[in-house]
């Protein structure tokens, strides 16, 4: 048994050419931008042909493409235009791209908590932390599984609230056969390197509201129109474009997103029916309208049955070439910069604006958070897992259970 525990898998990373899919054909394409020399959006046509197919794809008519996720909510919430001190209701647990970008604004991040089971905010928690002061409401799709958007969505429309629909994990996530994010106002997209589409850092604002995206695309541009004859800045923007280069990326891994999500839910199909059947283990279910596009493969520990926790059978799958993390990522309340307000200078400000309920970051008030991060264990996944990986992968859990957990017992 020892010896078996002991001879690690090959697991493929994100974090490399292994858990890719770039081929000699993506490289020529690269190679045709340097030898163009355009390697700027406002010049060159390969970003706009990215955009057009983006959307032609996931079926949203505006798509503005930027450098990063934390650009894309950036510019989402910028494109509100929300007064200082606004409240905009978020999740505890996500990147902290879906986060700073609240305070860069002017705004408070008010956290509802999370649905233990599948780690996503609910329309419930939403509804007991809304406040008069509440601008927006940002819904993170997470793990690449699907929020209950009809109920969240039901409750702004009644508060006239605008909805962000955080889709950085989501690429390929169907919700009864469309792409999630095109239901609420706005939707945020991240190709960071360990995303779906990936080219590196990138990420880009999908919408169906033509004013809100024509916001967005200006709040990326300098709030300027190249097209002017003596272009001016209409208002505090930035400039978050993606390159050509990045664009040249994209687009091949666009032309086989379906392949590729396809070989993340095979994988994780048969994962499912070999976690199902381990006592105390339960992999994450998503609702039966959604097709999840598993950007990571979450599942949880219950220690009473496992004779493990999370934890403790997270480490034992390191040792034998598994990596993953137990809990995802620490809850936003206790990131330092949250919980010190180190933000602009000594002046604390946006919090200086907050109501105090607001900032009261007792974790007693999350309950479902607390609940789901001590049992979930969150697995990379990538395009290249195989369904036979997936088989391996269970066998060293069932092993690790034998040897360590009640299984052996
Ligand atoms: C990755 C991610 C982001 C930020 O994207 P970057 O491209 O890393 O800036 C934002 N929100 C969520 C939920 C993410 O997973």
């Amino acid at each position: 048994m020892q010896e078996i525990l002991t001879k690690p898998l090959d697991v493929p990373s994100d974090g490399n050419a292994s858990g890719h899919m770039f081929d000699e054909n993506d490289l020529s394409v690269l190679q045709g931008i340097l030898q163009s020399g355009v390697l700027n959006v406002t010049r060159g046509s390969v970003a706009k042909q990215l955009e057009a197919q983006l959307g032609e794809k996931m079926g949203f008519r505006h798509v503005h493409c930027c450098n990063s996720g934390t650009a894309a909510v950036h510019a989402a919430i910028a494109a509100l235009d929300l007064e200082p001190g606004t409240e905009v209701i978020t999740t505890p647990l996500t990147d902290f791209g879906g986060v700073a970008p609240i305070l860069w604004q002017g705004c408070i991040p008010v956290f509802a908590d999370i649905d233990p089971h599948n780690l996503i905010i609910t329309a419930e928690a939403i509804r007991a932390v809304l406040s008069d002061r509440t601008g927006a409401i940002i819904v993170t799709h997470l793990f690449g599984n699907a929020a209950g958007i009809d109920y969240i969505l039901d409750l702004a429309r009644t508060r006239g609230l605008p909805v962000i629909e955080d889709c950085a994990q989501a690429i390929g996530t169907l919700d009864r056969g469309r792409q999630v994010g095109d239901l609420g106002d706005l939707a945020c997209f991240s190709m960071q390197q360990t995303k779906q589409i990936s080219t590196g850092e990138g990420g880009f604002v999908a919408s169906n509201n033509p004013k809100l995206a024509a916001r967005v695309h200006q709040f990326m541009n300098k709030s300027r129109n190249y097209d002017d004859p003596w272009p001016d800045h209409h208002f505090l923007s930035m400039n978050f474009r993606m390159t050509e280069l990045q664009a040249a990326v994209a687009l091949p891994q666009l032309a086989r997103i379906d392949e590729m999500t396809d070989a993340r839910r095979a994988a994780a199909a048969v994962l499912d029916d070999r976690l199902a059947r381990i006592p105390g283990l339960t992999p994450i279910t998503c609702a039966p309208q959604v097709k999840h596009s598993y950007w990571r493969y979450a599942f949880h520990v219950d220690p009473g049955s496992a004779g493990m926790n999370n934890t403790s059978l997270g480490a034992a799958l390191k040792k034998v070439g598994i990596s993953n993390g137990p809990r995802y990522q620490s809850p936003a309340m206790e990131w330092t910069v949250m919980r010190e307000r180190k933000t602009f200078g000594n002046s604390g400000y946006p919090f200086t604006l907050a109501r105090p309920e607001a900032l009261d970051y007792d974790p007693a008030r999350w309950p479902g958070l607390a609940a789901g991060q001590n049992s979930v264990l969150v697995l990379p996944w990538t395009a290249r897992h195989t369904p036979e990986l997936s088989g391996q992968i269970a066998d060293m859990i069932e092993l690790s259970l034998h040897e360590f957990g009640t299984a052996g017992a």
